[in-house]
């Protein structure tokens, strides 16, 4: 079925942040390489526009900028970070997350740069130990009942995803005291579900780079804040296959639908952090988790039972959620039943299968510094380099063409804030006022800023009376301006 014969529709907007790890030849040529790839992007002018002053007083001017496309790119501790525009359907997520990996593979290719510099959709630096992210932004309506039951249980629901969502990795970055706690003996976590799970330190809390929790608690909803929240989550990792992402953001946009009608589930772990690396350090299974009433149980029927009142409500409701929901309910199955029928759709599976491939082959133990290269390789955004997209088999309508792609590069979707915003970028490349820009507030010297508060609205009214007051003032711009919702707020 062509995607663009479904109804498609998700409940709210989503987003993703990707850091890419990069892989050079010298420790100091991804800096660099980062660096001449940005400058790359904002130096092409049907790409985007530099930001001279980001919301961030921390992040230095022209650190990266928006792009037309509605995404943003900027170099977030030295890794190069792309952000989709606000996505109302996962088809579109899907396209915009993968829009990245084209606008990075371009200007590698471009650059001259091929041969020596990669990028990669992964969450480690196996040398350093360091981690970075992939960040999840769901929009949640601030009606949205967030008692501590419904808290925990969607706490719960995120840290059993991993079955689902996690990456896989060759290795453990966990202090010894913990891997004595939750590796198999034998195993000492040579191959773990997830990427980041060594990381998370905590069930909820607000920082993002320190003490990094499940549910991050940091409230910035990019929009109006009297009747939006966002869902900012940096426990996952970043997918490699379409289905991985669809499973991922899908599943958890469900569980917030159920949330906001206050019909989530209530089920709640003893431990949310302890099962998340537990899981983690356990591909075998089996996935017994411990409930806060003392009861051990099994994560996959635990996952069953927010499946089961998922599709109770919400089957039916549309295409795309009838696809997903079609999707969830056979992987569950199969992580029970036959986990190798999700080779090609879910990423630790998937990567596992070929790891051991591997190490038959290749005649060599887990611990061969070998594998940890080989698990590098699978998550290339090269598709002819990633040893992950090999073996790609999309859910049903996710198989898109190359030119749905390459129009992610330069458009912006059309039903979202994303649209407003890349017109007025239009604007501003026409005729260069000093602006600065940000999801959801523009500002140039001399007038009012625009504020887009409704993140749904890809046509707000108030546009109209600003491009008014824009032509009125395109003669008289001089000095830079700096407008920020933060201007006041966040320090
Ligand atoms: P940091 O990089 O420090 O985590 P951040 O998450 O606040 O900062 P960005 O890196 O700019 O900021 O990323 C914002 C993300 O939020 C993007 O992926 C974007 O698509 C998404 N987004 C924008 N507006 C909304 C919204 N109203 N609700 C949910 N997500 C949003
Ligand atoms: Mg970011
Ligand atoms: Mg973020």
């Amino acid at each position: 079925m062509e995607a663009s014969a479904l109804v498609l529709f998700m409940n709210r907007i989503v987003g993703l942040e990707t850091e890419y790890g990069c892989l050079t030849n010298t420790p100091a040529g991804s800096f660099i390489a980062v660096e001449r790839v940005r400058d790359w992007i904002f130096g092409r002018e049907e790409f985007g526009l530099i930001d001279v002053h980001h919301r961030d007083w921390d992040e230095p001017p022209g650190n990266g900028g928006f792009l037309f496309n509605g995404g943003r790119v900027y170099i977030d501790m030295g890794h190069l970070e792309y952000c989709t525009p606000e996505c109302l359907n996962l088809v579109d997520l899907l396209k915009y997350d993968r829009a990245g990996d084209l606008l990075a593979v371009h200007a590698l290719k471009a650059l001259g740069l091929n041969g020596e510099v990669s990028f990669i959709r992964n969450n480690i630096d196996h040398y350093t130990g360091a981690t970075f992210g992939c960040h999840e932004n769901y929009l949640v309506r601030r009606s949205a009942p967030l008692t501590e039951a419904n808290v925990l249980s969607l706490l719960t629901f995120l840290t059993l995803r991993l079955l689902y969502t996690g990456a896989g990795r060759v290795g453990t970055t966990l202090a010894a005291e913990w891997r004595g706690e939750v590796s198999r003996p034998g195993s000492d976590g040579m191959f773990q579900m997830s990427q980041r799970a060594d990381y998370i330190n905590n069930d909820l809390y607000e920082w993002v780079q320190f003490n990094r929790s499940i549910i991050n608690t940091r409230d910035e909803p990019l929009g109006d804040p009297r009747k939006f929240r966002r869902l900012h989550l940096l426990h996952g990792d970043t997918s490699v296959l379409p289905a991985t992402v669809l499973l991922k953001v899908g599943t958890t946009s469900l569980m917030l639908d159920l949330l906001e009608i206050n019909h989530l589930p209530k089920i709640v772990l003893a431990d949310a952090v302890k099962t998340f690396r537990t899981l983690s350090h356990e591909p075998e299974g089996p996935w017994v988790v411990r409930l806060s009433d003392g009861r051990s149980t099994d994560a996959v029927e635990l996952l069953q039972k927010f499946f089961d009142a998922a599709w109770s409500e919400f089957h039916g409701r549309d295409t795309e959620t009838d696809v997903l929901l079609d999707v969830w309910g056979s992987t569950l199955k199969a992580l029970s039943f036959e986990p190798q029928a999700l080779i090609g759709k879910v990423d630790w599976i998937t990567k596992r299968w070929l790891l051991n491939k591997f190490l038959e082959q290749e005649k060599l133990d887990w611990d061969d510094p070998w594998l940890k290269a080989q698990d590098l390789e699978f998550h290339h955004v090269d598709v002819t380099r990633s040893l992950g997209l090999a073996l790609n088999r999309p859910p049903p309508a996710w198989d898109l063409t190359d030119k749905t792609f390459d129009a992610a590069v330069l458009e912006p979707p059309n039903n979202t804030r994303a649209h407003a915003r890349a017109k007025v970028m239009h604007l501003l490349r026409e005729h260069s006022p000093p602006y600065s820009i940000d999801w959801e507030i523009i500002g140039v010297e001399g007038i009012n800023p625009l504020n887009l508060l409704n993140p749904f609205d890809p046509n707000p009214p108030e546009i109209k009376s600003w491009f008014t007051e824009f032509s009125g003032a395109i003669k008289g711009f001089s000095a830079p301006t700096r407008p920020s919702r933060r201007d006041t707020g966040k320090n």
